[in-house]
């Protein structure tokens, strides 16, 4: 009998013994099982658009314009996402999403572009594809419907990587591109921001003191742009504009240029820009989002947000940037009101946004 109360109580106390090793915390051993933890697995495929940064402001917003923004977006979606989910490339994606965007009288882009101080649409389109660094973008072009298919075929069919006006258009007719009549870009709200742009302009001239702008007046953007990552685990960003309304003397912004604009690299992320062009080119934004990443490690998240909401409002850039790196991880930060903004994942996720969460 005092054999087996022993034996039972031997039993007990390594029992206890054990319970205590597994609860009692060990730093090493936690450190070991995060390690060896699954993270979120990469999506299939991801993709991030936006249709410009500016005073979109839920109070200058009506119901109907509200929906027909929304229903452009989600088409925009579609149209890559239908891509992506058959296995095309994060290129074609890109290409079709714009498409869509350039379509639509609600974004500055294509059918929507902003007129110049002479009354004329010109517009601006750049593409990069990740896997190869390789570019292409066209600056000041007037006839083109879809812009953004000229910039992916001076990546493709060119030896170079921006052309522009004239040379532009010969090239992309030499491609079989699709071109319009310039009066096809001619909407009502657009030929009224330049009436107001031109009415405005003399109060402007006496905010402005020396080259420091003192005040910006109803500064309002709408470029679209769009960063995809396919199944095969490659990134493509694409950009294209009307520009800002009254540019003159063929002023090109960041749009048409690699490194301000867009950038993409597999090794970092996909970015596509949005907002006061002349600040985007002066800090190579699209390329100091990818550089964070290349030389300092920092998170997709981190590097934009640092870029759009430290280097730029310190030197009062206004505008907005969406990034997408290889794992699907999305960022979209601005300093202005508001951006229209998207991303879908793999899997059915999708959100669309005008404002500030
Ligand atoms: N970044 C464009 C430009 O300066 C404008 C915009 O994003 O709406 O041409």
């Amino acid at each position: 009998m005092a054999m087996r109360t022993l034996l039972l109580c031997s039993l007990i106390l390594l029992l206890c013994t054990c319970d205590r090793a597994t609860s009692e915390s060990d730093p090493e051993a936690e450190k070991t099982a995060a390690m060896e933890a699954p993270s979120t697995p990469a999506p299939e495929y991801a993709m991030v658009i936006h249709g410009g940064a500016g005073t979109i402001l839920p109070e200058n917003m009506t119901p109907e314009r509200a929906a027909g923004i929304k229903a452009a977006m989600n088409a925009a979606l579609d149209a890559g996402e239908a891509v992506l989910k058959a296995g095309g490339s994060a290129a074609d994606a890109v290409e079709k999403t714009i498409w869509v965007m350039e379509d639509s009288p609600h974004f500055n882009a294509g059918k929507g572009a902003v007129f110049t101080n002479a009354g004329i649409n010109e517009m601006d389109a750049s593409f990069m594809t990740g896997h190869d660094q390789n570019a292409g973008a066209i600056g000041g072009v007037t006839n083109l419907k879809h812009p953004i298919s000229g910039a992916r075929a001076v990546l493709e069919k060119s030896e170079h990587v921006l052309l522009s006006g004239k040379g532009a258009e010969e090239f992309s007719i030499l491609q079989g591109l699709e071109t319009v009549d310039p009066k096809y870009f001619w909407t009502e709200h657009r030929w009224a921001a330049l009436q107001r742009a031109l009415e405005g302009e003399k109060v402007e001239q006496e905010k402005i003191e020396g080259n420091r702008i003192i005040e910006e007046i109803d500064r309002k953007y709408g470029t679209v742009g769009c960063v995809a990552l396919d199944k095969s685990g490659n990134l493509a960003a694409g950009t294209s504009t009307g520009g800002m309304t009254n540019k003159r003397y063929n002023r090109l912004g960041d749009s048409p240029l690699i490194g301000a604009g867009t950038y993409a690299d597999n090794a970092t992320c996909g970015v596509s820009c949005t907002g006061w062009g002349e600040f985007f080119i002066r800090y190579a934004v699209a390329y100091d989002v990818h550089a964070r990443m290349a030389y300092g490690n920092a998170s997709v998240q981190d590097a934009a947000d640092a870029v759009i909401n430290k280097t730029l409002v310190e030197k009062g850039g206004t505008g907005g940037l969406i990034a997408l790196d290889a794992k699907g991880n999305v960022a979209m930060p601005f300093n202005t009101p508001g951006m229209y903004r998207a991303y879908l994942k793999a899997g059915g996720e999708r959100e669309i946004f005008f404002y500030k969460e």
